[in-house]
C-alpha cells in the first residue's frame, strides 16, 4: 500500500486505514490488481475473461465453452489462471456455478500457485472476517449450499484438492464454508465505464477500508485494476472511507442493507442526522406512495428489458400522480432514470434527453462530493444532447461532467480521455456552425474562448 497510508484501529469499527500525510481531493490514493477475480455470469458472453473489455465478438475457450477472450493474446495470458478452472467448468457443464463459487475457486488456484508477492499488503486473507458467528441461520444455510457447490466444483477439476489445499493454504482458508463466507463479505463488484457490473474481485488490502454513507474516497476500475481516489481533502491521521452500497437511498434502507450484507450498524454523520431523507421523501405522501408501490414492478420490467411496457407504466403513473410529485423525490428520480434507460433502448432520443435533463439538478443535490454515478449521468445526458445537436447544452454538460470525472477517474482514465474528445468535438462544431450562419464573425472566433 502507498506510503501515505497506514493500518490502524478505528474507534468502534475495528481495523481501518488512515492517512499518514495530507491527501488532496482528486489524488490517486491506491491502485491494485485483484488477488483473484472473475467475470460475472450474467455478462460472461459479452466480456473478455482476461482484460474485462466488453466486445461484440469474442473467442470462446474450446474446452469449457464458457470463458471468452478478445483474441489469442488475451487467451494465452489468461491460461495460467484459467487452466484449473477450465477443468472444473468442463466437469459441471452445462451447469455454471454462481459468481461467488467461481471466485472462491479462483482464489484457491491463485493461492496454490502464487505468482506475485503480496508483501506490501496491509491485510491478508487469513485476517478477513467471515462473520459466520453473527450470521442468521437462513444466511448460513445459503452459504452452506454454496460451500457444497464449491467442493463439488473443485473435486472434478482438481481431484486431490483437499491435500493440496492443506499444504498450501492457511488454516482459516481451507474450510469451504468459512472461505465462501469471507469471499462473499469481502468481494468487490468490478464495474465498467457505465458503472454496470462486469465482474467480482478480491483486493485484500482494500477490504480494510471502512464504510461511510458520505465517504472521502471512491473506487473506479480500469479493466480489473481498482483505483482509489480521494473526493475530499483528507488530513493526516484522518480515516479513509468508501461506501459499500448505493448511497442514494433512505437512511433506514441503507442501514438495513449494511446490517444484512456487512453485519454492522452504520453510525456515520449522514445516518445520525438522517441527512437528505426529508428531501428524498419530498411531496405529499399520498401521491408518492403510489410511485413507491409501483417501483418493484417497474424494476422487474427493467430487469426483463421490457422497455415498452416500462414506458407505458411510467406514462400512466405520470399522468395520474407523477406530475404532483417533485423531481427530488427519490421514487420519482428512480423512475425517471428508468424511463431514461428505456427511451435510450428504444431510440426515443428526444424523450431520453428530456428525462435525463430532469435528473441533473436532482443529482447535483444528492451528490455534494464528486461521485462516479453523477459524472456518468452527466456524460450520458451530454451525449444525448450532442447527438440531437443541442451543441451548447452538450458542451456545458460535458464541462460539468469533467469537473467530476477528473477527480473520480483521474486524467489518464479512458473515460476522461473520451470526455475531453467530446468537448473538443462540440467546440469544433460550434465554430463550424457559427461560420456557416455568421460568415463575417468567423475570423474573430477564438476556439479557446468558448
Ligand atoms: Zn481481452
Ligand atoms: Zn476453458
Ligand atoms: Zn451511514
Amino acid at each position: 500500500m502507498a506510503p501515505r497510508l497506514e493500518r490502524f484501529v478505528s474507534p468502534g469499527k475495528g481495523n481501518g486505514v488512515r492517512a499518514t500525510a495530507g491527501i488532496k481531493r482528486g489524488e490517486l490514493v491506491y491502485s491494485a490488481e485483484p488477488l483473484a477475480g472473475c467475470v460475472s455470469n450474467k455478462v460472461a458472453r459479452d466480456v473478455c475473461h482476461h482484460c474485462f473489455t466488453r466486445r461484440e465478438t469474442l473467442l470462446r475457450c474450446s474446452q469449457c465453452k464458457m470463458a471468452r477472450y478478445c483474441n489469442s493474446t488475451c487467451q494465452k495470458q489468461a491460461w495460467s489462471g484459467h487452466k484449473r478452472e477450465c477443468k472444473c467448468l468442463q466437469s459441471l457443464r452445462p451447469r455454471i456455478p454462481t459468481d461467488s463459487v467461481r471466485l472462491a475457486a479462483r482464489l484457491i488456484f491463485a493461492m496454490l500457485s502464487p505468482s506475485k508477492s503480496s508483501s506490501e499488503d496491509l491485510y491478508s486473507l487469513e485476517e478477513h472476517e467471515s462473520h459466520l458467528s453473527s450470521m442468521s441461520e437462513q444466511k448460513k444455510q445459503g452459504l452452506s449450499q454454496l460451500a457444497s457447490m464449491l467442493e463439488l466444483y473443485l473435486q472434478q477439476g482438481v481431484p486431490d484438492h483437499a491435500q493440496e489445499m492443506t499444504s498450501a493454504l492457511p488454516p482459516s482458508c481451507r474450510e469451504p464454508l468459512s472461505l465462501i463466507a469471507k469471499v462473499t463479505c469481502n468481494c468487490f463488484t468490478i464495474s465498467d465505464g457505465e458503472l454496470q457490473e462486469i465482474g467480482v474481485g478480491l483486493y485484500p488490502s482494500l477490504s480494510l477500508l471502512n464504510h461511510d454513507c458520505r465517504p472521502n474516497c471512491v473506487m473506479v476500475f480500469e479493466g480489473t485494476k481498482l483505483q482509489l481516489r480521494a473526493v475530499q481533502d483528507i488530513n493526516p491521521e484522518e480515516e479513509l472511507t468508501i461506501s459499500y452500497i448505493e448511497t442514494l437511498s433512505l437512511t433506514e434502507d441503507r442501514q438495513r442493507q449494511l446490517e444484512d450484507q456487512y453485519h454492522f450498524t452504520c453510525h456515520c454523520q449522514n445516518c445520525d442526522s438522517q441527512d437528505k431523507d426529508r428531501l428524498m421523501l419530498s411531496g405529499e405522501k399520498s401521491t408518492w406512495r403510489l410511485l413507491k408501490e409501483a417501483l418493484p414492478r417497474l424494476e422487474a420490467l427493467k430487469a426483463e428489458s421490457n422497455w415498452q411496457a416500462l414506458l407505458e407504466s411510467w406514462s400512466h403513473l405520470l399522468s395520474t400522480v407523477g406530475g404532483e410529485v417533485p423531481d427530488e423525490n427519490l421514487y420519482k428520480l428512480k423512475m425517471t432514470d428508468m424511463a431514461l434507460d428505456a427511451s435510450i433502448h428504444l431510440g426515443n432520443w428526444e424523450d431520453a434527453v428530456g428525462y435525463g435533463e430532469k435528473t441533473l439538478p436532482v443529482y447535483r443535490q444528492y451528490y455534494p462530493d464528486p461521485h462516479p454515478a453523477h459524472g456518468v449521468q452527466l456524460m450520458r445526458v451530454g451525449k444525448l444532447q450532442h447527438y440531437l445537436e443541442h451543441i451548447e447544452d452538450a458542451l456545458d454538460t460535458f464541462k460539468e461532467a469533467y469537473q467530476i470525472i477528473k477527480v473520480t477517474h483521474g486524467d489518464d482514465h479512458p473515460m476522461t480521455t473520451e470526455l475531453l474528445m467530446k468537448m473538443e468535438e462540440c467546440r469544433a462544431e460550434m465554430v463550424q456552425q457559427s461560420s456557416e450562419t455568421q460568415p463575417h464573425k468567423n475570423l474573430c472566433i477564438d476556439p479557446m474562448l468558448m
